[in-house]
């Protein structure tokens, strides 16, 4: 067998295990297999790609194989459940980061025409992922403020910088041998990353963080183009459409279009503090047993906050212990509930909740009004009524899963501050709802020993 041959052959066994990889992270049963499918694809790419460079020497690459992955997995294992949307974003950050060197890195005097395009796709969507993606990591980690930062002028300025990238782009595309051009298209990509992503804040960020990760993908398919590698642009591929099909779940789980969310931070969004009627009605462990001990049917509606309290054991206990009484327990999952997609579903799943008692906001809204104590464990944003109620409100039209439509609501939460869109919950002020202050674990805690 040629090393031709053996090459290609190596890129399609790459790509058929990366699309199964993919198929598979699609159910929690089967996600961690398919993780390692598409890791060993990664190998067989790697190895394929040395081959068809005619890279004998192995040493260096080796070396930064294992350097680099001894990084990420002891980044992997020290990082805190609670931060891993950051990490995460980091990730997508590194992505574009290689895809701009990679790009950068093709350039040659001789280059043809579409090769110099390519090189300049990767380097400006790979610049615009690693700085948007930073500027995420900054709002998701609260170390510059989750919400939206606008100026007066923002508007021209970005068009500035839009014009910018096109007009460097075209002249490097003329005089590819003047690397001036390309340090423009570079530093302006990088500018536009920080531009497009510090304008969306709040209850969109969502939508940012599953747009970044296409995009991570998209240059990292420039990129296999700008070097001619198959591999790469299947991987890039993936990546790229995944990422989409991901923004619009969000978009749709928010009720937003694209657009809106990318450029409604440079509208005036209302900023008039809801107004709330009724007051806040603390209940305590004990009463809250007795309440939970009569109750039939019970829904638990988890968010960011069960991620920070490490609650999903205690309350996987606190579940059999609801069923063992005799009650339904069931599970509302809002689609943005957490801080990355899926958050909840991961967390649930490490403590072995039944899949099937996992039921998606369209489904377990309908059924509310049939359950006696809706159970909201750190949960603010998605099941913030004001998002029905509220046209002023910035998260006015999102889809909330609507637990003031149970007869009773318990609020799992450590004080009355707000949730990561920064707003007032009119939920904690109904008459039906009852405030069971601490951190979410010690609560549930209580509750279990009280029913145990
Ligand atoms: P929120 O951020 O709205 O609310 C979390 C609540 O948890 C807070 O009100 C907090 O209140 C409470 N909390 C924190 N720690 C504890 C604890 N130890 N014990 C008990 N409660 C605790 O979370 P949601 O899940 O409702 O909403 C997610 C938000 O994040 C949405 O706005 C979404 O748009 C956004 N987002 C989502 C992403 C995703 O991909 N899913 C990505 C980026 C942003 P207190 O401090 O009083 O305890």
């Amino acid at each position: 067998m040629t090393t031709e041959l053996m090459t290609q052959l190596g890129y399609v066994v790459a790509a058929g295990l990366f699309i199964f990889g993919l198929k598979m992270l699609g159910s929690p049963a089967t996600a961690r297999r398919g993780n390692m499918i598409s890791a060993v694809g990664m190998l067989v790419a790697i190895v394929s790609a040395l081959l068809d460079q005619g890279i004998v020497d192995f040493t260096y690459i080796a070396a930064g194989m294992v350097v680099g992955g001894a990084i990420g997995a002891i980044a992997a294992r020290a990082v805190a459940m609670t931060s891993m949307p950051e990490m995460v974003a980091l990730f997508n950050g590194l992505g574009g980061a290689a895809s701009l060197l990679v790009g950068w890195s093709a350039l040659s005097a001789d280059a043809a025409i579409f090769t110099l395009v390519t090189i300049v796709l990767s380097i400006l969507i790979g610049g615009v992922t690693l700085t948007g993606s930073l500027i995420a990591w900054g709002k998701l980690s609260e170390t510059i403020g989750s919400g939206a930062i606008t100026f007066s002028g923002q508007q021209i300025v970005n068009s500035l910088v839009v014009l910018g990238i096109v007009g460097g782009a075209a002249m490097f595309c003329l005089n590819p041998t003047d690397p001036n051009w390309l340090y423009m298209v570079i530093g302006l990509s990088l500018l536009f990353g920080v531009m497009a992503v510090i304008p969306i804040g709040g209850a969109d960020m969502p939508v940012v963080i599953s747009l970044l990760n296409s995009y991570s993908g998209l240059a990292a398919c420039a990129a296999g183009f700008a070097i001619n590698n198959n591999a790469l642009i299947v991987a890039g591929s993936l990546v790229g459409a995944s990422g989409i099909i991901l923004t619009q779940i969000m978009c749709k789980a928010m009720n937003r279009s694209l657009s809106n969310v990318l450029f409604s931070g440079f509208a005036s969004v209302s900023t008039e503090e809801t107004v709330v009627e009724g007051e806040i009605k603390p209940i305590s462990v004990d009463d809250a047993y007795y309440v939970l001990e009569a109750a039939t049917n019970v829904a638990i509606i988890p968010g960011y906050g069960m991620a920070v309290a490490q609650a999903q054991h205690v309350v996987k206990e606190l579940t059999e212990l609801l069923e063992k009484n005799g009650c339904e327990v069931n599970f509302g999952i809002h689609p943005v509930a957490g801080r990355m997609p899926g958050h909840m579903n991961v967390l649930l799943a490490e403590a072995d909740v039944p899949y099937d008692q996992l039921l998606e906001m369209d489904e377990i809204n309908p059924r509310m009004e049939t359950v006696d104590v809706a159970i909201v464990i750190g949960a603010n944003d998605v099941v913030n009524p004001a998002a029905r109620e509220v046209e002023s409100s910035p998260i006015y039209g999102m889809p909330v899963i609507n637990v003031a439509d149970a007869r009773t609501v318990f609020v799992l939460k450590r004080s009355m501050a707000s949730g990561f869109a920064g707003i007032e919950n009119p939920l904690f002020y109904k008459d039906n709802t009852r405030m069971l202050f601490g951190d979410a674990k010690e609560s549930i805690g209580g509750l279990v020993r009280e029913f145990s």
